[in-house]
């Protein structure tokens, strides 16, 4: 392509882009395409000469677009949000064509400090402590965009490991690391996400899950048991990881009691707040940040709900010294005569190269200003409760847990089975698309808010394709549109009762996402949707796919060192 036909075609792309998203309410939200079908659809190999343009766009059309999930439509409800707009599609643009990489501050300077910036302005407009600021040239903490969160929480863990692994070198000069590292073990709560139990895989850590407590919320008490016992089993607690927003339920670890049990015992106490993050950015939600001052990292996702396009993961740390002694190779090619006065960002994440993700953060920051952001964050939870309203309202529905935020979980009342089947029924017909979870042996629909552009009225179109199918549910189980309204005994169940209800628990719990609960071994796709179900008995959806529920790796007595 030369630039002549680019000026072209990338303005008609622009349009394209325009109207994908001015008109994708209208666009089916779920798609109707079984796996397997692009294969069929394109050819086996590359072409050996160049293809025109208007050619293989015509393949998109036809052929991508009708087998995405519309993530920016206002009926997509599955997962969190990932929404993205117009300043940060600007800033991706830009940034793709400048692609400049920003891994010293020589490599790209203003790369580098726009991003220290950014992430300053950021820091302030969540109200976090200026421990996590980057203001000073000699300021030990800052902020950083990483990736993911999953890689916020890996980095967050492997610079506590090293860290530990210092101090016992010092009081165990003649013990080898590898040995050391035997001993150690950190913490998150029943509730978090997986990728907290990846970070202590790759690792090699041994990782225990805390039992939270009926909000789903890990507490400082249990923290503090587990951490006793484990040290008098010669074990060395090292990091913790506390979510703010778990991925379940929007459920909220108390961080101001478990900042305290970190701070006795010396552990490195991470936050994960991917989800609510950006709900800080108003003052209103702010109380769960208590404590946060206690915190050695913090991570969010302005990837989600703050309109910054996928990926930007927004990590503090309070002294990144830490991070460099883990990240640290330097060599001589890479040093620069800056180097010791400038942040090199290389030192504080896993890969050598990044993009320049600063520019869409920095141009939503300013083109929304600290009202737009608060007035869009404001809206989504408006809109849930919205929402949570109408659910209430019908007798034959519940919410077993309260609403955080601008998620709603909730499901039918009576068996699990129910739920299930409306979940499925819904992905099928792809008007709206949610996915499960299941709390303490209870199966739900977590309905999120997620788009900028969703409205009173969309909110209440998708209550009623949720009505209509939830009828038609009632109608072929029980003969009757309110079903038989018995309240179900929903006694709390234990964790030790979880994990044997779950070998025999029903088939969608994709987004459990908690370490301890049971993974879709085989059919992820089949979990949520299932068109073949759609019109068959709700007793067949059952004990289809193969379940292994994972445990807790037993904290084994370690010798004493
Ligand atoms: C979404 C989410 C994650 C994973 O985020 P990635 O950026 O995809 O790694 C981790 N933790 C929580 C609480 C989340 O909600």
């Amino acid at each position: 392509m030369e630039h002549t036909e680019f000026r072209v075609k990338a303005k008609e792309m622009v349009d394209y882009i325009a109207d994908y998203l001015e008109n994708i309410r209208d666009r089916r939200v779920y798609p109707s395409v079984q796996p397997g079908y692009l294969h069929k659809l394109l050819p086996k190999e590359a072409p050996q000469t160049p293809e025109q343009w208007d050619d293989i766009f015509k393949d998109v059309d036809e052929h991508i677009m009708p087998g995405l999930v519309h993530w920016q439509s206002p009926h997509m409800h599955a997962y969190f949000p990932a929404l993205t707009s117009y300043p940060s599609i600007m800033g991706e643009m830009l940034s793709s064509a400048l692609n400049v990489l920003c891994f010293t501050w020589a490599s790209s300077p203003a790369g580098t400090e726009l991003e220290t910036i950014a992430m300053n302005w950021l820091g302030k407009l969540l109200g976090l402590p200026d421990c996590f600021l980057n203001e000073k040239n000699d300021s030990p903490g800052g902020g950083v965009i990483q990736t993911t969160a999953s890689e916020a929480t890996l980095v967050s863990l492997l610079a506590a490991r090293t860290r530990a692994l210092m101090e016992l070198s010092k009081l165990n000069p003649e013990v080898q690391s590898a040995e050391l590292l035997g001993h150690l073990i950190c913490y998150c709560s029943d509730q978090a996400h997986s990728s907290v139990e990846k970070a202590g895989l790759i690792g090699l850590v041994r990782m225990r899950y805390i039992e939270s407590d009926e909000h789903q919320s890990m507490r400082g008490e249990q923290l503090e048991k587990a951490i006793t016992s484990d040290k008098e089993k010669g074990l060395v607690p090292f990091w913790v990881c506390a979510t703010l927003g778990t991925t379940g339920s929007v459920a909220f670890d108390n961080l101001r009691e478990i900042g305290a049990v970190c701070e006795k015992h010396g552990a490195w106490l991470h936050v994960d707040a991917a989800y609510a993050g950006s709900a800080f950015t108003c003052p209103e939600y702010r109380h769960w940040l208590d404590g946060v001052e206690m915190a050695d990292s913090f991570a969010f996702n302005p990837s989600k709900w703050l309109m910054v396009n996928f990926d930007c993961t927004a990590m503090w740390v309070k002294d990144s010294t830490a991070l460099h002694r883990t990240f640290n190779v330097n060599p001589i090619y890479l040093r620069h005569e800056n180097s010791g006065k400038a942040i090199d960002y290389m030192h504080w994440q896993i890969p050598l190269s990044r993009r320049f993700r600063a520019l869409k953060l920095w141009f939503v920051l300013r083109n929304y200003g600290v009202s737009g952001i608060q007035k869009h964050i404001r809206e989504g939870v408006r809109l849930a409760q919205k929402f949570e309203a109408l659910v209430l309202a019908d007798q034959r529905f519940e919410i077993p847990q309260p609403r955080n935020l601008g998620m709603v979980a909730f499901r039918m009342k009576g068996d699990n089975a129910l739920t299930e089947r409306l979940l499925k029924r819904l992905n099928a017909r792809g008007y709206i698309h949610a996915v499960p979870a299941c709390f303490k042996g209870i199966y739900v629909i977590r309905f999120t808010v997620t788009s900028s552009r969703t409205t009173n009225q969309d909110i209440l179109d998708d209550w009623n394709e949720i009505k209509t199918v939830a009828k038609e549910i009632l109608m072929d189980v029980f003969g009757s549109e309110n079903g038989n309204i018995v309240v179900p005994k929903k006694p709390r169940i234990s964790l030790k009762e979880t994990r044997e209800l779950n070998a025999t628990f029903g088939t969608s719990l994709l987004l459990a996402n908690s370490p301890m609960s049971p993974k879709i071994v085989n059919g992820t796709h089949a979990a949520i949707c299932d068109y073949e179900q759609v019109l068959t008995s709700c007793a067949q959806t059952f004990a289809q796919l193969k379940m292994e529920p994972k445990d807790s790796p037993g904290a084994t007595e370690a010798p004493m060192l």
